[in-house]
């Protein structure tokens, strides 16, 4: 069986971006509308000859307590199957309290997780992940990738979890 990495972050992050770059496809609808992603969409890429599985979700709202919408529910269902959780987060809208809520829900799952800041291009990638330490999840790792930056890196650094 391939290792099986989750996508998960709040609508908008670039969650589907993300999973066509790791799995070179068009296959995930990427577009400016928030929770268009409603399903669990599964794809296979490879890096450096190392194969893996990668499921995109339609994220959480981090409003799960009052809201336990399908979408939320198959996000979760996708965490449970995996083997590596990446949380993305929006480098250029920075830190909100969304992002925090599914932090600590992420931590009640005990997989791994790893912190992505996406959108990092045309800005100051330090100035932009120190904030996003606070969520307590480990140095975070950045990319854009809109435009395929940071994605090698991102998954040679990930590849010891797997
Ligand atoms: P999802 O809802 O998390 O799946 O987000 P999408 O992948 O659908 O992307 C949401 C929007 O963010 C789209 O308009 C993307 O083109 C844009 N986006 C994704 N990645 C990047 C990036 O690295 N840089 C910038 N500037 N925009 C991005
Ligand atoms: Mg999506």
């Amino acid at each position: 069986m391939k290792p099986v990495i989750a996508l998960v972050g709040r609508p908008n992050v670039g969650k589907s971006t993300l999973f066509n770059q790791l799995t070179r496809s068009r296959d995930a609808l990427v577009a400016d509308l928030p929770g268009l992603t409603r399903d669990r969409q599964y794809g296979t890429g490879r890096v450096g000859g190392y194969g893996y599985m990668v499921v995109d979700t339609g994220g959480l709202s981090g409003e799960s307590d009052t809201l336990d919408t399908l979408m939320a529910q198959q996000t979760r269902q996708a965490i449970r199957e995996a083997d590596l959780v990446m949380f993305l987060v929006d480098g250029r809208a920075g830190l909100c309290g969304a992002d925090e809520m599914i932090a600590q829900e992420l931590r009640g799952f005990n997989k791994p997780i790893v912190l992505v800041v996406n959108k990092t291009d045309g800005v100051d990638p330090q100035a932009v992940t120190a904030e996003f330490h606070r969520l307590g999840l480990g140095e975070p790792r950045t990319i854009a990738a809109a435009h395929g930056r940071g994605i090698q890196g991102l998954m040679a650094s990930v590849r010891p979890l797997l």
